[in-house]
């Protein structure tokens, strides 16, 4: 089995240089994009495992960006986990309505980023059931 893909979608070029860092660490395969339109062409190509979704994107936001890959066929299954600041306490409820599979809040610590990456990972009832239904 080779690494795990995820693809990025961050535009805070700070949180992005965090993020791969972690995740590199991590032994994932990454892609990364600052913008939705760029992220959604990264997954429609590589079909990666997990998507880290950022809600506050310039242009087309993260909640829009998710049911695009939700409404494809052939990206639907892939679970996406949103991110997004402590400060939008509505984009929990938000984030599940637009069929992402979890939520991560930033700051996040680097070590919690990567066991909630793995747990998500790990967690393929819902891919399989979504996949059977
Ligand atoms: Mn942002």
């Amino acid at each position: 089995m080779g690494a795990k893909t995820i693809v990025v979608i961050e535009d805070n070029a700070l949180n992005l240089k965090l993020i791969v860092a972690t995740l590199t660490r991590g032994g994932y395969r990454l892609f990364t994009s600052t913008d939705a339109e760029t992220g959604l062409n990264l997954v429609r190509e590589h079909l990666p495992d997990l998507v880290l979704m950022d809600i506050q994107l310039p242009g087309m936001d993260g909640f829009t960006a998710t049911q695009r890959l939700k409404s494809d066929e052939v990206t639907k299954d892939i679970p996406v986990v949103a991110l997004s600041a402590h400060a939008m306490p509505s984009h929990g409820e938000k984030a599940a309505a637009f069929g992402c599979a979890g939520y991560i809040t930033k700051p996040f610590s680097t070590r919690s980023l990567l066991s909630d990456i793995e747990g998500y990972l790990q967690d393929d009832t819902c891919r399989e059931s979504a996949t059977v239904a």
